[in-house]
């Protein structure tokens, strides 16, 4: 018990005498602080540092003098030496001793501090451990130990020794001092408490000595104390601000480090260096990565090696001009280089900066690269995609049309170019009947047997769907471009096996030849595409060279475009009206509308000229509605048994507005829909959409009926009879003239009459002009006629005569072929 009490009242006298120290050594520091204030000298200000920073700026003030410690003790041990050999003679060997056993003590235990610590002492940066407060003022109390010793030599030995010892003594204290100061200068305070102890204590010396030399080098003693304690803080804090400057580097590098790690280990970029010679150096990881090589085996390597080691790979790389910027030591930015890495080629974009050191000399590059390959490769996709067609991978039109500009731009002189266009007949028809499928395949096929064909010798473009072109290359003349057309045609009509079916097509082409006075792409373009319209106009599987007649036909069609277009303004078109007979009791069932147009100058014009001007020009759908509404109104004002037929181009077939035109002329005339019937041709068909049979549908279900025109002229397939909701087959009148005379148009004509019947249709034979064709197609079981027979189409004034002859009008026609 006593024990425990004992030791606790030893820690208790313990800590009151650490307080007791502490509170000693703070007010001697406050001493100082104020001693020094009021001597004007500024001690560095750490208290804003973080202590973290700061404990490593204390260990460095301590290892700067730690440094010089050996020279300084060794300087003391051999001071020592010299008073204790000068003075031993004097009365004061006691002291002498005793000063003596106890400077050599400090000075040992000074060399055995430095020699613990020398390990921390190679580098004279920042430390890397810390040091306390404690530390510092260890020092503090270790220069004020030293500092007392030293000024125990003045004021013990100065009064009475020799003036020669006196002089070794001025000179051995104002040496310790400015050494001293110098060597502690690091820590201001060890320094100024040292200077200013071994100052006082030295001119305490020698004003003591009451001789006015000696008084006034005491007074110039301590105007030099005040320099040395103002050039030493001035060095202390030039020493703390350079510390601290260090420390924020060290943090700056630290820091761009974990970037530049960061930067490679997450980022797709790598960074590159090359030396004066242009060899990598400090190769990344990543870089190595990236060229599949050691980095060690990549140092000193050149950079065209490594960037490109094989000269296969063209690409559109620009390592030359990589080389000569680095030549000219001129930074560069995404550079882009073909490079073939493990015989894979790709594309590098590189970034650089020449590097230069503080003498300004070339030292290199720095810069930092990608990997774009694959952002490379989709650029050329796109760029691929919009100048070929994805399907047959030919040329597009844009495409084609670059190459016919170049074409004409080089060759005009010694060749002018030729242009064959191509376009499929009934293509349609396939891709309805067969499926998209077979369609697109049949594009790809027509595109093979057309680059075979003409190997080398063209370009071969998909202009558009079922439209191509080839553009021969060499000195041509007309007759071989023809011929070559003539083969084109024959090798695309040739069977097709796709998908286990035989498939087959016809093609027309258009010709355009330089000399016919074309000379830009689109003209020449244009002419072919004149061409071939005349020739598809002409029949299938024909091909027409442009010339002064199709060019007089364009011109006159825009003639026709800009008088028809008047012709709407002026009211030049009228309605004539051919009935439609009955075949059973000749009775009179309709009419069927046929647009008249008379031109001013040029007289009637037969609708067979200008309807298809119209329907190009898109003048029809006007004129359509005009006839539309026209018809409407005037067959309301016939006997309610008699219908009204109309015509209808394919364009108003495709119009949006077609339902409404014909709901409006109804509702306007107040004619019913049941006496309506709209006849279209096959040509019609071959476009449509779910629109348009929509429309049709619509029309059906109110009423109105829809004749299909012409059957047998056209290019639909039988399969449209199926799909399309038709109450008439109309026989063209091509087969009805020959069908007496012909075995085969007979057949036609049977044949269609039949397969109406069958199919629950009505069927009007057109162009009935003789009473034995009507006898024959009323045998045939034909349920309706028309025809110059019974009468040519009428004008609307003629119609209420016919009515009045009623019956006995087509009775007595009948009659008489009986
Ligand atoms: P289509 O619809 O087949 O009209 C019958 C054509 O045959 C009419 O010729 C008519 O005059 C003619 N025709 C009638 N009976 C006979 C005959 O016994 N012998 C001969 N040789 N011909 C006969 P048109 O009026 O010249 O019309 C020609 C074509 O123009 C029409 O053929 C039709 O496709 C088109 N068309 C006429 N009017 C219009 C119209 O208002 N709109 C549209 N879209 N086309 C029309
Ligand atoms: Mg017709
Ligand atoms: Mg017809």
């Amino acid at each position: 018990m006593s024990t425990n009490q004992d030791t606790h009242q030893a820690r208790n006298a313990g800590a009151r005498r650490q307080t007791k120290a502490r509170d000693i050594a703070h007010a001697c520091k406050a001493m100082l602080h104020s001693l020094v204030a009021a001597l004007g000298v500024h001690l560095p200000n750490t208290d804003h540092i973080p202590e973290p920073l700061a404990g490593k700026i204390r260990a460095g003030q301590i290892a700067a003098i730690l440094r010089l410690t050996p020279v300084m003790m060794i300087a003391n041990l051999l001071n020592v030496g010299t008073v204790d050999w000068l003075f031993w003679q004097s009365d004061h060997q006691v002291f002498l001793i005793a000063w003596s056993a106890l400077t050599i003590t400090l000075a040992v235990t000074g060399l055995r501090s430095w020699w613990r610590n020398r390990p921390l002492l190679q580098n004279d940066g920042l430390p890397r451990r810390s040091r306390s407060s404690k530390s510092i003022r260890r020092m503090i109390i270790n220069s004020a130990v030293l500092a007392l010793l030293w000024s125990m030599v003045p004021i013990t030995l100065f009064a009475q020794a020799e003036p020669g010892a006196r002089m070794f003594i001025a000179v051995l204290t104002s040496g310790m001092m400015s050494a001293g100061a110098l060597a502690l200068s690091t820590v201001p305070l060890a320094a100024l408490t040292y200077t200013f102890m071994l100052a006082l204590a030295s001119a305490f010396a020698l004003i003591s000595a009451a001789e006015p030399v000696l008084v006034y080098i005491g007074v110039i003693l301590l105007i030099y104390t005040w320099i040395l304690a103002k050039t030493t803080t001035w060095k202390a804090d030039m020493f703390i601000s350079r510390l601290i400057d260090q420390a924020q580097l060290v943090k700056q590098n630290e820091l761009i480090g974990l970037l530049l790690r960061d930067f490679e280990e997450s980022a797709s970029d790598w960074l590159w260096e090359i030396d004066e010679q242009g060899r990598l150096q400090h190769v990344s990881m990543r870089l190595a990565a990236m060229l599949g090589q050691p980095a060690a085996a990549l140092q000193n390597r050149r950079f065209r090696e490594v960037f490109c080691p094989h000269a296969g790979h063209a690409g559109t790389g620009n390592l030359q001009l990589v080389e000569d910027l680095i030549a000219k030591r001129a930074p560069f930015r995404d550079q882009v280089v073909a490079v073939t890495i493990g015989g894979i080629d790709g594309w590098w974009s590189l970034c650089g900066k020449p590097v230069f050191d503080e003498t300004g000399a070339y030292r290199g590059y720095r810069g930092v690269g990608s990997d774009v390959t694959q952002s490379r490769r989709a650029q050329e996709r796109i760029a691929q995609m919009a100048r070929f067609d994805g399907l047959t991978g030919l040329p597009n039109r844009a495409h084609f049309r670059e190459l016919l500009s170049a074409r004409i731009a080089g060759e005009a002189a010694t060749s002018p170019p030729a242009l064959i266009c191509i376009d499929l007949d009934q293509f349609k028809s396939v891709n309805d009947s067969m499926g998209h499928t077979v369609g697109d395949r049949l594009l790809v096929c027509i595109a093979g047997r057309l680059t075979d064909t003409v190997g080398d010798t063209a370009i071969v473009a998909r202009l558009a769907g079922d439209e191509f072109a080839v553009l021969p290359s060499g000195p041509l003349r007309e007759e071989d471009v023809v011929e070559l057309a003539r083969k084109v045609i024959a090798i695309i009509s040739l069977p097709y096996q796709l998908h286990g079916k035989q498939v087959q097509i016809g093609a027309s082409a258009g010709i355009a030849l330089t000399g016919d006075g074309a000379c830009s792409p689109e003209q020449l373009m244009n002419n072919a595409d004149l061409a071939l319209y005349t020739a598809k106009n002409e029949g299938h599987g024909q091909f027409r060279v442009f010339g002064p007649a199709i060019d007089a036909e364009v011109r006159k069609r825009r003639t026709m475009t800009e008088d028809l277009q008047a012709a709407l303004k002026a009211d030049e078109f009228s309605l004539h009206y051919q009935p439609v007979i009955s075949a059973c009791d000749n009775s009179l069932r309709g009419f069927e509308a046929l647009l008249r147009w008379t031109h001013p100058v040029k007289g009637a014009i037969s609708p067979a000229d200008f309807i298809p001007v119209a329907e190009e020009s898109g003048l029809m759908d006007e004129i359509g509605a005009w006839v539309i509404r026209t018809a409407c109104a005037e067959a309301a004002s016939w006997p309610r048994a008699v219908t009204l037929a109309v015509n209808l181009s394919p364009t108003q077939f495709h119009n949006a507005q077609l339902l409404n035109i014909i709901l409006g002329a109804l509702g306007t005339s107040g004619l019913s829909p049941r006496r309506l019937e709209l006849e279209i041709t096959e040509t019609a068909l071959l476009t449509h959409s779910t629109a348009t049979v929509n429309t049709l549908n619509h029309l059906r279900s109110i009423g109105v009926r829809i004749a299909l025109d012409d059957f047998g002229t056209g290019y639909a397939s039988l399969s449209y009879l199926r799909g399309f909701p038709f109450d008439r087959i109309k026989i063209d009148q091509s087969f009805v003239r020959d069908a007496i005379e012909r075995p085969d148009c007979a057949a036609i004509v049977k044949a269609t009459i039949g397969l109406a019947a069958s199919l629950g249709m009505a069927s009007t034979a057109e162009g009935v002009e003789t009473g034995a064709q009507f006898d024959w197609l009323r045998d045939q079981g034909c349920t309706d006629v028309q025809g110059y027979l019974f009468s040519r189409p009428r004008p609307a004034e003629d119609l209420p005569k016919m009515f009045e002859q009623g019956e006995k009008l087509f009775a007595d026609v009948a009659r008489k072929v009986a």
